[in-house]
């Protein structure tokens, strides 16, 4: 059972199967929804997957025929993404409550990935805020 919610509160899901893989993904399209170097999901089937409150705060935006895009109107968060042809519900993992052992599988569309960010690239890793070195 995987929970999730918005930044908000407002937005709740519940998803109840097994864990897909968890992918980080460097699409242009996921670059832009969530203003991130890339977007860390994990696909499951919809089957499992149920909003459990705020499903009248929802908005969605179709990015590429087909693929909808699931955010809550009142705070942003993006909670889902849903490829009805594929038969699959990307979870954001960034908006997961529960807690999660498995660990990221791949990036993808690496082709199309920010200039700025390389994963093989190690930075410094801190607590707290930024510092400068
Ligand atoms: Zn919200
Ligand atoms: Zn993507």
């Amino acid at each position: 059972m995987i929970n999730g919610s918005c930044l908000c509160g407002l937005v709740t899901y519940q998803a109840d199967c097994d864990n897909g893989p968890i992918i980080h993904c460097h699409c242009q399209t996921c670059r832009k929804a969530h203003s991130a170097a890339f977007a860390s999901v994990m696909p499951i089937a919809p089957a499992a997957f149920k909003w459990t409150s705020g499903e009248d705060q929802l908005n969605s935006f179709e990015s590429s025929p087909g693929k909808n895009r699931y955010f809550c109107a009142n705070c942003g968060s993006q909670l889902i993404a849903e490829r009805r042809e594929a038969k699959l519900i990307l979870l954001r993992m960034g908006c997961v409550d529960s807690e999660i052992s498995d660990r990221p599988d791949a990036h993808i569309w690496r082709s199309d990935g920010a200039p700025w960010y390389d994963p093989d690239h190690e930075i410094r890793q801190l607590a707290g805020t930024y510092a400068p070195a």
